[in-house]
């Protein structure tokens, strides 16, 4: 299912409650299900894989930089062991952090991430300091990213409809400025990051917090993201979920 047939299509409102109302249990519950096959008053979108992704690949970027720093790793080697050390990261979540400590233990959790990510790829000189600031800082660059060709126009249609839109997303503060310059940044009204939010999805605690500042029930909105844990935190904090999946 694409972003721009989302919304339009009764069909995927049915799909999105179906597993609901199937164990929906009492009037009560009954009227939630009802409700929420309405249109929604409000989106919560994930971001990366959802609304944008990167250009080159990771192990490109990192390979790049790395010889920068005088130091040989492969590329393809980076890309092979990346997912499953990212997936194995603790949360990119520090409850009651905020500022400069926040973004100093944001760029620890990435050079830690990194630093493994290179010596699973063959990497044997431990990880300069420089280097990991320095990757840290190219990601926050928007040439790296791209927004998917079926993003900008259904937002703004949704924008222009009165749906209040937020980003809930497990990344950490560089998102607000790429979302700004790529564009995105006029038709979403909210953005929460888990590392500022002190919890990563699938909690519900950052899909609870979008809904609070958006001003909505769980009931009045929607989540739409690509991976599982998009699904079980949207189900977790009682909202229905529409996962898209990109070739
Ligand atoms: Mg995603």
């Amino acid at each position: 299912m694409s972003l721009t047939s989302l919304l339009m299509d009764p069909e995927s409102r049915r799909m999105a409650t179906t597993q609901e109302i199937a164990t929906a249990q009492g009037m009560a519950k009954a009227q939630d299900m009802l409700t929420a096959l309405l249109p929604p008053k409000g989106l919560l979108l994930d971001a990366m894989g959802t609304l944008i992704g990167l250009r080159h690949s990771v192990g490109h970027t990192y390979a790049a930089l790395a010889a920068n720093h005088g130091l040989s790793v492969s590329a393809t080697a980076i890309d092979a062991v990346f997912p499953r050390i990212h997936r194995q990261a603790p949360p990119l979540a520090f409850p009651g952090l905020d500022g400069a400590a926040l973004e100093s233990a944001e760029r620890q959790w990435w050079a830690d991430c990194i630093a493994a990510a290179l010596a699973a790829a063959g990497l044997e000189e431990p990880l300069p300091a420089a280097l990991a600031d320095d990757l840290f800082d190219r990601f926050a660059q928007a040439d790296l990213w791209r927004v998917y060709d079926d993003v900008a126009a259904p937002l703004e249609r949704w924008h222009r409809r009165g749906l209040r839109l937020a980003v809930v997303s497990n990344f950490d503060g560089r998102l607000v400025g790429l979302l700004r310059d790529l564009g995105l940044a006029d038709w979403i009204s909210v953005v929460v990051v888990s590392s500022a939010a002190g919890a990563a999805k699938p909690d519900p605690a950052p899909f609870a917090l979008a809904l609070d500042q958006l001003g909505l029930s769980a009931a009045q909105a929607w989540h739409v993201g690509d991976s599982p844990e998009d699904e079980l935190g949207a189900r977790a904090a009682g909202l229905a979920c529409l996962r898209i999946r990109r070739p």
